[in-house]
């Protein structure tokens, strides 16, 4: 397969974290390689951690070190590499087009990265080393030591073509520049270990050299003393004897360490050359002088002690320090040894100085960079493993005031307006507590507040050795006196650009002339505390975003919460519409009301589904109209369920806007009060017919009454009879009607409840029909019943009603000699013969009537009652003939009140009428 054939491939994007978590991961990864770097001298270990962990976080397949040998052939020296792919440690990269070319660019910092190899134009033999490599995209940053290119840090992607990121390039960068950093403090270490070695054996040879010159002046010198002694005894040649002291002396004066005597009394009687270039003092100016004024010895012990061992084994070796005569101090490496005379007396002392200045300051330079490193490891330490800034302060200072010997180390920090806090120190037990005292209050350092951190802010530092000799304003002193130093070192601490405090070290007993690598030693420590701080910073910011993160989710989860139970559990309508018009959300209340499925109606035209046709188009304008004004007002509409029953709501609407404030549609909520405007009309319409049938009979007493007041019938009582007849009359038909009503208000409502029992059918008829035998008998109208004897469960008072009411109706209606007949009948099921019955039907049968039940029936041969008015009549005050009621002395209640019976025991009531031919009335009620 060529490479033109190569299927596409995806490019891999890593997953990538929040950029503050990015930040933080990619800061931590620098500094574990940079602390790497300060702990490890051993250059393989610290590129295994760099490969290691860069594959680690760029979550790629392998990452390689390279190393360039002298003819531009790479050796693979570290390698990091996932499970599945292949390992090409110790690989040697023979490759030829790796040109001369390439080498400048890289060492002008040139980062390559290749996001395919296959859509880069790579030379034929590049590609396919890189294709031996199982690589698919390559990322390539230069390793300069020094000037020189070294090598490359290689990641590759094999799985896959990789787009590589900015902070990842930038990320390598940064650890390319620390690698430089480790290989240069390599180099430098073996160095120095070369030149300690050097020094050394240079040491060593000059010990020997020392030691052999030493015996040999002893020897010498005792060699000379004897013969000293002897050319004294034997008094044989003064000439002689002149040039033997002169060639002694000359001998002496070439030793290079310095040599000289003197006597019990500590008075120097001889000073060679090397003890004149030594110290500074001439030959003539030190013989005579008390050895040990002149040079302002700082013995190791008492003289006393070094003198008894002198005296008792001839011979003392230690340490001393002595005084030159530029001032400048001097330790040596001493050796005195005790001149006796022939009879073994004391007589002078030889005392042969090695200076060892050099060493003992290379000793002590060697003891700082240990105090250092422990000093710096400790804090860098305390800031990996604490995010608390606090902590990692109070150890810094801790291990500062302990490290340095300072009377005070503190960190200060500064506030917005530039005045600021102690908020840490240590401080040596006897000396005032800066950290929350008041001190700072009354004493403002207005110099920094002013200058807004002053020099500082210039990452310069403030060292003073003794604060009365720096030429200082007398306010600073003032300032120093209050924290009582003598003598201070400061450095600023910066979060990122921004002045951030002071690191600060007080020695108060006394001046103190800091050293350089003291304050430097300051400088690194701020840097640390300058990462732990901006390290704390992003955690605490971090941790901020979280917080608030998941309180926000929090709140939006129960608000959520309680919209959606209100939303599902309202009896109120709730639509949500956009501003099309489309229904984008409908509570379950408001389905079930209008007979929907939700998947009916979501993502359909709120218009056009609920309002009918010829309504659509004006309603969907006037929503236009609502939605460009600022709030949307209360209406009230008519719409349709999916049955084309009419429903009327009043509508609350609320304009639905986005983050950005443009309104994204409404959400109505709708009240339904259909059954409201219904009750409403019904109780106008009542109050209307009831005021008008009490007006009627209550005129007509009136009228009665005020004749006869009027005494117009005094004289014709017959007449007055029947006025006083008439008002009776009307009377009484005001109280049935009171009563009717009453009785059907209470039945309508509940509150008389049926008290039922088991009743025989026949036994109901007859009773009502003997209520009835008088009225009939008074009408001419005969009676006829037929009925089976069966038990049935009902209230009787209110089936007696219902049989009286319709008999009454029945007499009335029929001429004289008319037959009004009550039968009763069991009936299996309902047979829907007639239209009367079939309309009934359509309307509301409950599904009992359709079992077993018995069905009465009161028949006349009266006038029938118009088909029209066949369901009517059931209504209250519902007559054939507006006379009815006068004619009859109805109220035209009494079928309401039957139909209300009729439904409470569960039955149904109607009519079946024929005009001029008589009604028949049906009362259907169940059986068990
Ligand atoms: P009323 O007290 O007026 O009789 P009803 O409610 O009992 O009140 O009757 C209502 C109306 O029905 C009567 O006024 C009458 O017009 C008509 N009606 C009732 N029964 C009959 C019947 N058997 N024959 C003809 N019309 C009747």
């Amino acid at each position: 397969m060529s490479i033109a054939d190569r299927p596409p491939q995806k490019v891999e994007e890593p997953q990538s974290p929040g950029p503050l978590q990015q930040q933080l991961e990619q800061q931590r990864l620098v500094m574990e390689v940079t602390q790497k770097i300060r702990r490890s001298l051993n250059v393989t270990d610290i590129l295994q951690t760099t490969v290691e962990e860069v594959r680690q976080f760029l979550q790629t397949d392998r990452v390689i070190i390279l190393q360039f040998d002298d003819h531009w052939q790479g050796n693979i020296v570290v390698e990091s590499v996932g499970a599945e792919w292949m390992a090409i440690l110790s690989a040697h990269i023979h490759d030829p087009c790796f040109g001369i070319n390439y080498i400048q660019p890289f060492k002008q910092g040139m980062v390559t990265a290749k996001t395919n190899i296959y859509d880069t134009k790579l030379s034929p033999c590049h590609l396919s080393l890189l294709e031996r490599f199982q690589v698919k995209a390559n990322l390539v940053v230069p390793l300069l030591h020094g000037e020189d290119l070294w090598g490359l840090l290689i990641s590759h992607h094999c799985s896959a073509p990789r787009e590589w990121q900015p902070r990842e390039i930038d990320l390598l960068r940064q650890l390319a520049a620390q690698i430089s950093i480790a290989l240069q403090q390599s180099t430098l270490f073996a160095q120095g270990q070369r030149e300690i070695a050097q020094r050394k054996e240079v040491e060593f040879a000059l010990q020997k050299l020392n030691a052999e010159l030493e015996q040999r002046v002893a020897e010498r010198t005792t060699e000379l003393m004897q013969v000293n002694d002897r050319l004294l005894e034997t008094l044989l040649d003064q000439q002689h004897t002149q040039v033997i002291l002169q060639e002694q002396a000359q001998l002496l004066d070439l030793a290079h360490d310095m040599v000289m005597t003197h006597d019990l009394q500590d008075i120097i009687t001889f000073w060679n050359q090397g003890a004149e270039y030594m110290y500074g003092w001439t030959k003539a100016e030190a013989v005579g002088q008390k050895t040990h004024r002149l040079l302002q010895t700082k013995f190791p012990q008492p003289l006393a002690e070094i003198k008894a061992q002198l005296h008792s084994q001839g011979y003392w070796e230690g340490e001393l320090r002595h005084t030159c005569r530029d001032g400048v101090t001097i330790t040596v490496d001493s050796r005195w040894v005790m001149q006796k005379d022939q009879l073994g007396k004391p007589i002078k002392v030889l005392e042969i100085n090695n200076n060892i200045s050099d060493r003992k300051q290379a000793e002590a330079d060697l003891q700082r960079q240990m105090i250092q490193k422990q000093l710096l490891w400790n804090i860098t330490q305390s800031v990996r493993q604490s995010l608390d800034i606090h902590d990692i302060l109070a150890t810094a200072v801790k291990e500062v005031h302990h490290t340095l010997q300072v009377d005070r180390a503190s960190v200060y920090k500064f506030n917005p307006d530039w005045s600021g806090d102690f908020v840490v120190e240590s401080v040596s037990p006897g000396w005032v507590k800066l950290v929350d005292s008041n001190i700072v209050q009354f004493c403002q350092d207005t110099y920094l507040q002013e200058t807004q951190g002053g020099r500082f802010q210039t990452h310069e530092n403030f060292v003073v050795h003794d604060i009365y000799s720096m030429g200082l304003q007398s306010c600073h002193i003032d300032l120093l006196e209050q924290f009582q130093a003598r003598s201070c070192a400061v450095a600023p601490i910066f979060s990122g650009d921004i002045l951030w405090g002071l690191l600060a070290i007080y020695q108060n007993s006394h001046p103190r002339s800091w050293q350089s690598w003291e304050v430097s030693l300051l400088e690194q420590i701020s840097s640390q505390l300058a990462i732990a701080i901006q390290q704390s910073q992003l955690y605490a910011k971090l941790q901020i975003e979280l917080q608030e993160r998941s309180l926000a989710e929090t709140m939006s989860r129960e608000s959520e919460r309680r919209w959606r139970l209100l939303f599902e559990s309202t009896n109120l309508a709730v639509i949500s519409i956009d501003t099309k018009g489309t229904i984008e959300a409908a509570n379950p209340f408001f389905l079930r009301l209008m007979g929907y499925a939700e998947n009916k109606v979501i993502g359909k035209n709120w218009f056009r589904l609920f309002f009918p046709p010829q309504q659509t188009l004006e309603q969907a304008k006037l929503f236009q109209t609502h939605l460009q004004k600022t709030s949307y007002p209360s209406t009230q509409s008519q719409i349709l369920t999916k049955t084309g029953e009419e429903k009327v709501f009043n509508w609350n609407s609320t304009l639905l806007r986005n983050a950005k404030g443009a309104v994204i549609g409404v959400t109505v909520i709708g009240e339904d009060v259909t059954e409201r405007q219904a009750v409403e009309k019904l109780k106008d319409e009542f109050i209307s017919i009831v005021s008008h049938e009490l007006r009627t009979p209550l005129t007509s007493i009136r009228g009665s009454l005020g004749l006869l007041m009027a005494g117009v019938m005094d004289d014709d009582p017959e007449a007055m009879k029947r006025m006083i007849e008439i008002a009776a009359i009307d009377t009484e038909r005001l109280v049935r009607l009171v009563n009717d009503i009453l009785d059907l208000e209470k039945l309508e409502m509940g509150r008389i409840s049926l008290i039922r029992e088991w009743c025989n059918a026949a036994d109901l008829v007859h009773r009502s029909m003997k209520v009835m035998t008088s009225s009939a008998q008074a009408t001419g109208v005969i009676l006829e019943v037929e009925t089976p004897s069966v038990q049935i469960w009902v209230a009787p008072d209110r089936i007696i009603q219902t049989f009286t009411n319709l008999l009454s109706n029945a007499i009335k209606f029929s001429t004289t000699g008319g037959v009004v007949a009550l039968r009763g009948e069991i009936i299996d099921e309902v047979i829907l013969e007639t239209k009367s019955d079939q309309n009934r039907l359509n309307q509301t049968i409950p599904q009992r009537l359709l079992s077993k039940h018995i069905l009465f029936s009161v028949k006349d041969y009266g006038r029938g009652i118009p088909e029209d008015k066949l369901e009517s009549i059931f209504g209250r005050f519902q007559q054939v003939d507006a006379s009815d009621s006068r004619d009859q002395g109805g109220t035209g209640l009494g079928l309401a009140i039957c139909r209300s019976i009729a439904q409470q025991h569960g039955g149904q009531i109607w009519v079946e009428s024929a005009w001029g031919e008589g009604s028949t009335f049906f009362l259907a009620l169940p059986l068990a």
